[in-house]
């Protein structure tokens, strides 16, 4: 049977059913409502001391920035759009609180979840599950105690909440299958951060599992079995040795360089959505941040944020980093991420239409206010900062004019920032990767991405399932454009990166060695594997290989290749 892994690791354990009560409420037709309101206010009180005492709980056992999460439910209490709508239905329609917050709560669920982000889709469950909260203490409903159970249990649920995660006895949980959620859900999320293997949207997982059942699952592809027999059994027990001892030797790569066997030094560092994330990138010993993706800072928000907010977020990311460095990538929407609020037209095209640097230049007072708290952050760290699919020269001279003009605002102001602030471009576009002998003169470094390189080079979308077959990063077309731009970046003395997905990519990444490849930045959980790789790859053993690879016909005959090297 099939879910979706979401979070990776070995379980066999006994099924524990939890099923939240259901909460039901009656439209009633009330007199008070004043009494109603207090009703309302009171139970806001209550669920606020409980948010609190979660967020405290949460400090010890997953760290400030995890912990952020309560305080983002706490928000959503205090929310007064939330507040007046159920207050304002109350006094209108004279019902009690609790319906009036069931349709102000589907109101605002059912908003988020029209928005097509996967992030703030996401969110729709952190107000459901706040609302529920509230509903349950007005119905004086109580949960089942996730803090009793017995040992080696894989918890069944229709989905998680980050609560039931903090209250829940850790120690005794070997996983979770869940009914909803994706890889974004706070499940997932949490389950990833405690290292628990974890399933989700396996819609008919009640009808399949009974409370006592015995499961096995492997969260890496979301496969498991109930009830499996002997052999079944020994299978996933072998598993599980086998990821322990690969664990083990992971972890034994934790404080090593990253250095080959004949001595060459490749960065590797970690990609962050936000600055929590920081946070993985060091348990795994990450060299820096090499991708700073900063749209997740506008998305969850209804305007842009501040020239503080992002400063005041660079600047911690800055800091938490110390020595590291830190590649901040201004704001890439457009293609697969709107942002609401910029009401951005729908495109025929939008992969090659309005996004990234093209929006930010033509939308140049969000683009300044950006630019320059990257640059008063740079004064706290290692700052560096790239610019998203550039494909033209003009654009990259106009971005930095754009710098110039905010350095010169900066030091009238007398406002501190590094002038040696590092300014690389994402190399992403074919063009550019064409003409990088060119780029390289203009720029201190630059970083290939190939999830783009590789679409706008063959020409597949890459969220496209229809042809994702046709989306391959072992095209010789890509490795070409992959090894004249790390070529003529060295010829130009300047350092080259890569952030794409294909970064950690442990077939690849002997290869990006023998290309003679300075960073990569990965995926935070990826970086000590490649560590591994690194260090067991000698770059003069796979030079020599180089041309005969270049010069094959397919991505079969790539890939193959590499697995024989
Ligand atoms: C890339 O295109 O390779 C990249 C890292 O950027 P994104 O995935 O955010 O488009
Ligand atoms: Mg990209």
């Amino acid at each position: 049977m099939n879910g979706l892994g979401t979070s990776p690791g070995i379980a066999i354990g006994k099924a524990f059913i939890y099923e939240t009560p259901e909460i039901i409420v009656e439209k009633i037709h009330i007199l008070d409502i004043d009494y109603e309101i207090a009703r309302l206010d009171s139970a806001i009180e209550e669920v606020k001391k409980d948010i609190q005492k979660l967020y405290d709980l949460s400090l010890d056992s997953i760290g400030e920035s995890d912990a952020e999460i309560f305080n983002a439910h706490l928000m959503i209490l205090e929310d007064p759009e939330l507040y007046s709508a159920v207050t304002k239905m109350i006094k209108d329609n004279q019902v009690n609180c609790e319906w009036a917050l069931k349709k102000s709560a589907e109101y605002f669920i059912s908003l988020f979840e029209g928005i097509e982000d996967e992030y703030l889709k996401a969110r729709a469950s952190d107000i459901k599950d706040v609302t529920d909260s509230l509903m349950r203490c007005l119905l004086d409903i109580k949960p089942l105690d996730l803090s009793q159970i017995d040992k080696d249990s894989i918890i069944i649920a229709q989905d998680l909440t980050p609560r039931d995660t903090i209250k829940m006895n850790r120690d005794k949980v070997s996983g979770f299958i869940t009914k909803l959620g994706g890889k974004t859900s706070h499940t997932a999320i949490m389950a990833r951060l405690f290292e628990i293997p974890a399933i989700a949207g396996v819609k008919d997982i009640f009808e399949l599992v009974k409370n006592g059942d015995i499961v096995a699952m492997d969260g890496e592809n979301g496969e498991f079995l109930i009830n499996p027999n002997k052999e079944e059994i020994q299978i996933f027990e072998k598993k599980l040795a086998l990821r322990d001892v690969e664990k083990e030797k992971l972890l034994s790569m934790k404080g090593k360089p990253s250095i080959s066997q004949d001595g060459h030094k490749v960065q590797l560092a970690g990609n962050i959505g936000s600055v929590n994330e920081i946070n993985h990138v060091l348990i795994y010993d990450g060299e820096g941040v090499g991708l700073f993706r900063t749209e997740f800072l506008f998305m969850d928000k209804d305007s842009c944020p501040s020239e503080e907010d992002q400063f005041l977020a660079y600047k911690e990311a800055a800091e938490k980093l110390g020595n590291r460095p830190l590649i901040i990538r201004t704001l890439d929407i457009g293609g697969d991420k709107d942002l609401f609020y910029l009401n951005l037209p729908k495109e025929l095209n939008p992969f090659l239409g309005y996004r990234a640097i093209r929006l930010c230049l033509d939308q140049e007072d969000m683009f300044k206010i950006q630019l320059k708290a990257i640059l008063r952050a740079s004064s706290y760290g290692n700052v560096k900062v790239m610019f998203p699919m550039i494909s033209s020269i003009k654009e990259l001279r106009d971005t930095k004019s754009l710098i110039n003009g905010i350095r010169e605002e900066l030091r009238k102001d007398n406002i501190p920032f590094n002038d040696d602030m590092e300014i690389g471009i994402m190399v992403e576009v074919p063009a550019v990767a064409i003409q990088s002998r060119k780029f390289a003169k203009e720029v201190d470094f630059f970083s290939i991405g190939t999830n783009d390189l590789i679409q706008y080079t063959l020409a597949v979308d890459r969220g496209n399932h229809h042809i994702s077959e046709l989306y391959n990063h072992y095209h010789p077309a890509v490795l070409n454009l992959i090894n004249t731009t790390i070529e003529n970046a060295h010829k130009e003395g300047i350092w080259v990166g890569m952030c794409g997905e294909a970064a950690g990519d442990e077939k690849l990444i002997p290869l990006l060695l023998g290309m003679g490849i300075d960073e990569l930045s990965m995926s935070p959980s990826s970086i000590l594997r490649a560590r591994y790789i690194v260090r067991n790859t000698s770059k003069e053993e796979v030079y020599p290989h180089l041309d005969t690879i270049l010069n094959l016909a397919t991505a079969e005959e790539v890939e193959e290749y590499l697995e024989g090297i």
